[in-house]
């Protein structure tokens, strides 16, 4: 049967992963028992400040030390992933903002000075300070070469005008990690570069989104929007570097989301299944209904393997592994959308009810197939792999 964490596929982890799983077994069980009400689910939760439960991800359950390594070390993806499989289990939306609160500090972590990392990143790791990351546009979406959000340098200051979409963290974060084309590359067509502009930057305006699921997520429109010299991250021209850097971080991670996603809606499958008459007898003993099972719990323990042979590699192999991520999230994220929805199937209308987990699960797992590369970006990327090999 499918487990409960990743951790039971224990090759690929080292011994204080285990600690961290143990720990955060503590964790989710709290924030699911906050999230839906009662620890096994269903039940619509009170409503949600985003904000106050961004800051208690670091403030209280000390989460956000996982994004931001020691000097000296790398980032621990096996951790983020357990992290992540815990919290998409247990409370989707911590999930997302604890995946933004990565997106949105790493770039100081590999490209920030003293002085940027000093002010920054404790307050990152505390909670008091929440965290984004403005890459995407109207115009600019999988092709991120097509930004044109403009910095002009002015008396030692940089001026960005443009417009950002489906940010998140819009309007709760303190600071965005703003990526723009900036005056000054010697060559243009590496002229991206990476800012850091404060929530309260003069010329800077936020507008809400709303989404299907309720996530805080908006748009930037920068109309000279004036920012200290000091702002920018590395050099001119170190935006495209840093921004596919933090996103290769990352995206394994975003499989292991889906992952606990989908054990979660096993989870409420089994339960009903096994409770539930029709025709005289329980569902779970309708072959086809077993059918279903099997197949969620397959696709469940295969796309972990695919999640931690990825963030293994990232952690062990110190080299880039772009194909080994892309299959991960791709199969990982796909995967779950097909067993939430096998999960909405068994529980009949129930499914559909506002209030169900599974309901809520269909509708919070169906952006990340599209967030950090769509499912076809991702297959672009392993097909080009393939083929460079063959080259
Ligand atoms: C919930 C959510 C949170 C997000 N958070 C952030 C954030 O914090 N920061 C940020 O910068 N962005 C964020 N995004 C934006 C996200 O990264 C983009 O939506 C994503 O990159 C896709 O861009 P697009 O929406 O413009 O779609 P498009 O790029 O217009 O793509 C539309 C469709 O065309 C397909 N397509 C595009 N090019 C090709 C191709 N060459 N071959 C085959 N198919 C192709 C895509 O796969 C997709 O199916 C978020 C999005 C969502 C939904």
């Amino acid at each position: 049967m499918a487990a409960l964490t990743s951790i039971d596929l224990a090759p690929f982890f080292a011994a204080h992963h285990r600690e961290l799983a143990d720990a955060l077994a503590a964790t989710a069980s709290t924030l699911e028992a906050e999230a839906h009400g009662q620890p096994d689910g269903g039940g619509a939760g009170a409503e949600r400040d985003p904000a106050r439960l961004a800051r208690s991800l670091g403030e209280r359950h000390g989460l956000y030390r996982h994004l931001v390594p020691r000097a000296g070390e790398a980032l621990d993806v096996r951790a983020l992933v357990l992290v992540r499989e815990a919290l998409g289990y247990a409370d989707p939306l911590a999930d997302a903002l604890f995946a933004v609160q990565g997106l949105g500090s790493y770039p100081i972590v590999i490209a920030g000075s003293t002085a940027q990392k000093e002010a920054y990143l404790p307050d990152v790791v505390s909670g008091a300070r929440i965290a984004a990351f403005a890459l995407t546009e109207p115009e600019a979406g999988s092709d991120v070469s097509a930004i044109s959000t403009h910095a002009r340098a002015d008396g030692g200051d940089w001026v960005l005008d443009g417009e950002k979409i489906f940010i998140s963290n819009v309007p709760i974060a303190h600071h965005y990690v703003v990526f723009a084309r900036a005056e000054g590359a010697t060559d243009p067509k590496k002229n991206l570069s990476a800012f850091l502009v404060e929530q309260d930057t003069p010329g800077l305006e936020l507008e809400s989104q709303p989404l299907s699921i309720d996530h805080p997520i908006g748009k930037l429109t920068f109309r000279g929007a004036r920012v200290p010299g000091s702002a920018l991250l590395g050099r001119v021209g170190d935006g495209m570097r840093i921004a596919l850097a933090t996103l290769e971080a990352f995206r394994v991670t975003v499989g292991a989301a889906a992952n606990g996603m989908a054990n979660a809606a096993l989870h409420d499958a089994l339960r009903h299944v096994s409770a539930r008459r029709q025709f005289g007898k329980l569902l779970s003993e309708q072959q086809l209904v077993q059918g279903y099972l099997a197949d969620m719990a397959t696709e469940l323990d295969a796309s972990r393997l695919l999640v931690l042979r990825a963030a293994w590699l990232k952690d062990t192999s110190g080299g880039r592994t772009p194909s080994e991520v892309a299959m991960a999230k791709m199969y990982a994220t796909e995967a779950a959308q097909r067993t939430i929805d096998r999960a909405v199937q068994l529980l009949g209308g129930r499914g559909v009810l506002r209030g169900t987990r599974v309901e809520a699960l269909y509708r919070e797992v169906r952006p990340l197939r599209i967030y950090e590369g769509t499912t076809e970006i991702q297959k672009l990327i392993i097909a080009r792999a393939l083929l460079a090999e063959r080259a």
